[in-house]
């Protein structure tokens, strides 16, 4: 059948800058570039390009860019290039649109309508090079009282299973399978030397990352891939996946291709099979259910590891929250329609779901005017793009924050959304030996231990300007927050006042 599709990147080559090394063409798994032995010089198959950049950065000559294909499209609003190729697109294949990553589209970034406060005369800003700044969270159910034995002056109330953040961010969920395994590693080292939690997500923990164990969070999600009793007292927290930010609603699809000997051991399916996570969970039709796996989890744990629920942002998510922690959930996590994903449906990731500022504001208030907001503790995720949206995230009624997308950048990681091909360039969303064995785990780890410890140095820079010195004074605290650009419903949603107002 014709192709009507053209290519969407252009990839320009400095013939005064290129000493045709021919690095471009081994480095790029999609064939973009080839070395044409006719006309002697290297050429590019803009068509195959998803710019995913890793020519343009190991170019010794910086010879390359990449830009946008300059195809000038017909002036309409309504049937603008995109609509079009995807139509064409459709047209050809028949096929649902995939797509990776989280959703690009033109909808408002609340982070950035969100100015925080600083301290000026009245109350002094704490300088936290000189002054301790904590930073260190614990995450699980709170008693409601505590029972003290004056005496002793002991705390006798049982406590509940917590686990200890030394800082307030994790790395959610990604599963061998639709990440590398050297990904992983690096970030369970990441998250073992920073004192905090990855997620191996719902593909089951591989052997190689027993050892990480108490910084393990790990997933029983609707397919239960590599769940048993090893896998659960192995971890630090289990968490129970109902939902994504990214493609909430529906359930996963890992290709057989990808199930290689390593991911089916590790998922327990034969290998080449698909791995389907169906949209439910075949045992979960109510809250009732939920709270019967959940303390089935935890009687199987010996009541000693906490149970976190995810859920994604959705219209009802403050409702659904307050029936998760009233069903016993220690931890609830909120992903916002940002998110990020290995494979999502493309209508689905682009229309579905709300975004995690408005979701987490209206989740933290619903638990505070039940009275519960102490049962649980509240992990905002779905694109945490620096310090500043931590703060803001916390301000909001976050405990902790998941990362994911942040710290696949930090491995690398370009954006491109095209990790549903398996042909990841960085090493990362592949499972192509010639390719995952580009991502080194020590580098990697040390890029991402870079990166957090500088996020939080910069939260503690952010808190000291506003005169706040422990991380439990931040959580909810609104006032810190001022918003521009925003109507009054969603100033009222966010229980946030306008810039300037007292
Ligand atoms: S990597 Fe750069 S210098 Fe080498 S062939 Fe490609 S464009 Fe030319
Ligand atoms: S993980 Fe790899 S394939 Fe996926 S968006 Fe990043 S660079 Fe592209």
């Amino acid at each position: 059948m014709l192709d009507f599709t053209y290519p969407r990147y252009k990839v320009e080559r400095d013939p005064n800058q290129c000493i045709q090394c021919g690095v471009c063409a081994r480095q790029c798994a999609n064939e973009v570039h080839m070395v044409d032995t006719d006309l002697g010089r290297v050429v590019a198959d803009h068509k195959k390009c998803v710019n995913c950049q890793r020519c343009v950065v190991m170019c010794p000559t910086n010879a390359l860019a990449i830009t946008n294909w300059p195809q000038v499209g017909n002036g309409s609003n309504n049937w603008n290039l995109a609509a079009m190729q995807d139509i064409a697109k459709q047209a050809q294949t028949g096929a649902v649109l995939l797509s990776s990553m989280g959703n690009p589209q033109h909808y408002p970034i609340y982070w950035d309508h969100l100015l925080l406060n600083a301290s000026q005369v009245t109350n002094p800003s704490i300088d936290p090079l000189r002054e301790p700044m904590e930073t260190r969270v614990f995450l699980g159910s709170r008693p409601e009282a505590l029972r003290i034995n004056e005496r002793e002056r002991k705390v006798v109330s049982p406590m509940p299973p917590r686990i200890k953040l030394d800082v307030p961010i994790m790395f959610s969920a990604m599963s061998f399978g639709s990440i590398s395994l050297n990904a992983q590693k690096s970030l369970a080292m990441a998250a073992e030397e920073l004192g905090t939690y990855f997620n191996c997500g719902e593909g089951g923990l591989h052997k190689d990352l027993e050892k990480y164990g108490n910084h393990a969070i790990v997933q029983v999600a609707s397919g239960r891939f590599g769940v048993d009793m090893h896998y659960l007292e192995t971890a630090a927290m289990i968490e129970i996946k109902i939902g994504q930010g990214a493609k909430p609603g529906i359930g996963g699809h890992l290709p057989g291709e990808k199930i290689n000997d390593e991911v089916s051991r590790t998922r327990m399916i034969p290998k080449g099979t698909d791995a389907i996570s169906p949209a439910p969970h075949h045992d979960i039709y109510s809250i009732e259910d939920l709270r019967q796996l959940i303390f089935s989890l935890k009687e199987a744990t010996h009541y000693t590891k906490p149970i976190s629920v995810k859920v994604a942002a959705v219209h009802n998510v403050a409702a659904i929250a307050s029936g998760m922690a009233r069903a016993g959930a220690d931890v609830i996590v909120v992903d916002g329609f940002r998110g990020g994903t290995g494979a999502a449906p493309a209508r689905t990731r682009d229309n579905v779901g709300i975004p995690i500022e408005l979701a987490l504001a209206s989740v933290d208030q619903r638990l505070r005017d039940e009275g519960i907001r102490s049962r649980v503790s509240l992990v905002a995720a779905g694109s945490i793009r620096n310090s500043a949206d931590i703060v803001r995230a916390v301000a909001l009624g976050a405990d902790a924050v998941y990362c994911a997308s942040s710290a696949l950048i930090a491995l690398g990681c370009h954006q491109c959304q095209a990790c549903a091909g398996g042909k990841c360039n960085w090493g990362i969303a592949t499972q192509r030996a010639d390719l995952t064995k580009r991502l080194n785990p020590e580098i990697g780890a040390e890029r991402v231990v870079n990166l957090v410890r500088a996020w939080n140095h910069e939260v503690q820079e952010l808190m000291g300007g506003m005169g706040i010195n422990a991380i439990d004074s931040l959580r909810g605290n609104r006032l810190m927050l001022r918003g521009v650009g925003l109507n009054e419903k969603e100033l009222e949603i966010l229980g946030v006042k306008y810039a300037g107002e007292q």
